[in-house]
């Protein structure tokens, strides 16, 4: 039997257990309103109450400053790869001597955000990790980065590769956007020093459905006229995430996650110290298995939220893939683009479920070894 505190995906992945008891009552009735969640309006009071305290729950969660909109998108992160160029590098700030965006590709998502930009606007990679297998992240200060870009985009954690930055950017007077749908919520994150960051909730945040943006206000005046109501940020500050019939559910579910992550655990800064103890213990029993397994990224680059490894003989994957099935842990296929074993631990993975899976691939290294 798989067990839900044993869900290592890569997303939609785990969710903590007092959130889907909740989710599991509210699917037959709410407490506040005796309806199930299924059938409630988005109209309604309550439904606009929810909406309001998950913002202002994100908001106290991550420092998030004034003049920033924090809004609730559909679509996923795929479709903000194109909505920012429509939005943030076509309009009356884009002149002759505006520069292509600028992408870091670091990975399989970073490469597919630079792709879709390209269908928009002018758009270019200034990095890019192939040559290394997307093993390892750049320094920021040494990319050859233009000034005058209409902005530069990069994906702070990448998700099937297992690489996360530690670092931000300078804004160099260009606006900075980072997709942090992989490790948001997972640690400390300096908002203001960005122009938008954005994340769906599938992988930290809740089910799939849902995806947040955070706007540094000033941002708005760049987006041209004349763009479909749905793709303009605009419409949605404006109406408060509630223009068309929003996903009612996974924003729900969002929010019951804010008031875990709150009250549960005590903010992002102690969520951190409980990644940072995560990771540690699994990179830890990796690398003493370093004689047969190998950690896709470099040191340096290892993501605290995905972490992608191999056994050296190939054949083993799949046996440990197997193995851990049957021991009740799940999710632990390898994204279809890079194979072998990936365990992502994000903030819904408990510390003793970290654990579990550091024994028995501790365990199932001395059995095959
Ligand atoms: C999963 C993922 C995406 C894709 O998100 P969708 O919501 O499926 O469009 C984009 N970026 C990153 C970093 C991801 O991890």
């Amino acid at each position: 039997m798989l067990s839900n505190s044993l869900n290592f995906s890569g997303g939609p992945g785990a969710l903590p257990l007092s959130v889907l008891a909740q989710t599991h009552a509210a699917i037959l009735a709410l407490p506040e309103t005796g309806l199930s969640i299924l059938g409630m309006s988005h109209r309604s009071a309550w439904f606009k109450e929810v909406l309001s305290e998950a913002e202002q729950n994100l908001r106290t969660l991550l420092h998030v400053p004034d003049g920033y909109s924090v809004i609730f998108l559909q679509g996923g992160s795929s479709l903000q790869f194109s909505m920012i160029p429509m939005n943030f590098a076509r309009g009356a700030k884009v002149t002759d001597s505006t520069a292509p965006a600028e992408f870091v590709v670091s990975g399989y998502w970073s490469g597919k955000a630079v792709e879709e930009a390209a269908t928009i606007a002018p758009a270019r990679a200034i990095w890019d990790g192939a040559s290394q297998h997307y093993s390892t992240l750049p320094v920021f200060a040494d990319l050859p980065r233009s000034p005058h870009a209409s902005f530069f985009h990069y994906v702070s954690n990448e998700t099937v590769e297992g690489l996360q930055f530690n670092e931000v950017p300078a804004a160099l007077g260009v606006p900075l956007i980072a997709d942090m749908s992989s490790d948001f919520l997972s640690r400390p994150v300096d908002v203001g020093a960005y122009s938008m960051i954005y994340a769906h909730a599938q992988k930290n945040l809740g089910p799939a459905g849902v995806t947040v943006a955070l706007i540094d206000n000033t941002m708005l005046e760049r987006i041209p006229s004349g763009l479909p109501a749905m793709l303009d940020y605009r419409t949605h500050i404006e109406h408060h995430s509630n223009y068309n019939t929003p996903p009612v559910f996974s924003i729900y579910v969002l929010n019951l996650v804010t008031r875990w992550l709150m009250h549960d655990i005590g903010g992002v800064d102690a969520m951190q110290r409980i990644n940072a103890r995560k990771a540690a213990a699994l990179y830890g029993t990796l690398d003493a298995m370093a004689d047969m397994v190998e950690v896709h990224a470099e040191p340096a680059a290892r993501s605290q939220m995905n972490i992608a490894f191999h056994f050296k003989d190939r054949a083993l994957d799949q046996v440990c893939i197997d193995a851990a099935t049957a021991a009740g842990f799940s999710g632990l296929d390898g994204h279809r683009s890079l194979g072998g074993l990936r365990a992502s631990i994000y903030n819904a993975v408990t510390e003793d479920a970290a654990l579990a899976l550091s024994a028995f691939l501790a365990d199932f290294g001395r059995s095959h070894g």
